[in-house]
């Protein structure tokens, strides 16, 4: 068994609290990723599960044991992949990934043995003679991840491991190490700020923020039923809409400020007259033709006027002026059902269980903002 266990681990820099005060039990087998924006202590908590850094306090588990924290990184059976890790340029591929056993001084057939299992793991047979200036940045990194995993280790520790990649070659090496983790029966901790790489990638994923984790969840969680402003945004892309709980019902009814339109919310945590933030996520915007009779056939429509059209080739972004001055922008497919025009009227309908309430914060520009 190799849950990892972090019990209130905190860390400070001199007046910096890095970690302030993360639990967080990490499943066998799991691949758990910690996303959040720079400086948010994600490095922070994956080196001091490495033994690289030493927690101020709080508890670690590998199992039923605790880690001393004095326990330094090569006696934690973890591997560990790094976005710039050392190559020895001197050295070709099979010396490169043989390096992390030959230092803990494996004997030489489990070498031999685990080395042609991991080179051909990450595909790279047919380049084990090659020197790092001949391979590609793609391949580098594969050499990272075989001589990590060489180690033998049931924990694979990543921070940003595939950041000093090109876009194109991201998506496929995302799958790739999923595929990996999941083939090894390893436990996997990634840290990365790239929200469509913890989607992609992850079992689960906790959301970090100064220091803090605000939020664990399946992906799906975490889209789904994001648990603050922040987690809403910064997972996918949403509105923020500020109103009043009018009445509460079937659906909670919230009146927007500044005199803007009423929206209905499946969400019923709330009171009268409490002040919300209702977050509505772009692609659940639907967009509808004015035609007068539908106003009279449902009162879940929002009158706008289209003020901005991007295309971005999948999808369009169209941009709606309710009365009150709000923008809310619609993620549109392409090609879309009706034609947009810049200036025309249109109808809004949000579904109620797509209008998600959060109570309205101290310091609302704090929460929205992504860092
Ligand atoms: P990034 O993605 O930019 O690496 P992060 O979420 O991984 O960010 P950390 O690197 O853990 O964040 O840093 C958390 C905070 O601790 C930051 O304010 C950082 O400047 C500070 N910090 C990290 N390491 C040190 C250090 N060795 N000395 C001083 N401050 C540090």
């Amino acid at each position: 068994m190799v849950d990892i266990i972090l019990d209130n681990i905190k860390k400070s820099f001199g007046s910096v609290q890095a970690v302030r005060g993360v639990s967080l039990k990490v499943y066998d087998g799991e691949y758990l990723t910690l996303l959040g924006p720079s400086g948010c202590g994600k490095t922070t908590t994956l080196r001091i599960i490495a033994g690289l850094e030493k927690a101020d306090s709080g508890e670690i588990y590998f199992g039923d044991k605790k880690i001393d924290f004095n326990v330094p990184p090569e006696e934690r059976n973890i591997g560990m992949v790094f976005q710039h890790f050392e190559i020895f340029p001197f050295l070709d591929v099979w010396d490169n990934v043989s390096y992390s056993c030959k230092v803990r001084g494996v004997n030489k057939d489990e070498i031999e043995e685990r080395v042609s299992k991991y080179i051909h793991l990450v595909n790279l047979d047919k380049y084990v003679d090659k020197f790092p200036f001949e391979l590609t940045a793609p391949q580098l990194q594969r050499i990272g991840i075989a001589r990590a995993l060489a180690t033998g280790a049931k924990i694979l520790l990543l921070d940003e491991p595939l950041g000093a990649l090109d876009q194109r070659y991201r998506d496929e090496f995302r799958v790739e190490m999923r595929k990996l983790v999941k083939k090894l029966n390893i436990t996997a901790i990634h840290v990365t700020h790239d929200q469509d790489e913890a989607m992609m990638i992850s079992d689960r994923i906790a959301v970090m923020r100064k220091g803090s984790i605000l939020q664990v969840g399946t992906p799906g969680d975490l889209y789904i039923k994001p648990n603050a402003i922040f987690v809403a945004n910064f997972i996918g892309e949403s509105n923020f809409v500020e109103g009043e709980v009018k009445s509460i019902d079937k659906y909670t009814q919230i009146k927007l400020h500044g005199g803007g339109p009423i929206i209905f919310s499946k969400n019923k945590h709330f009171y009268k007259r409490d002040r919300v933030i209702g977050s509505i996520r772009k692609e659940f915007v639907k967009i509808k033709e004015f035609i007068e009779e539908n106003k009279l056939k449902d009162n879940n429509l929002i009158e706008g006027n289209i003020n901005n059209i991007a295309f971005l080739g999948s999808h369009l972004r169209v941009n709606i002026e309710l009365e009150n001055g709000d923008i809310i922008e619609a993620k549109v497919t392409y090609p879309p059902s009706i034609q947009f025009e810049v200036g025309s009227k249109v109808y809004i309908k949000l579904h109620p269980e797509n209008v998600l309430l959060f109570p309205y914060p101290e310091d609302l520009d704090y929460e929205l903002a992504l860092e």
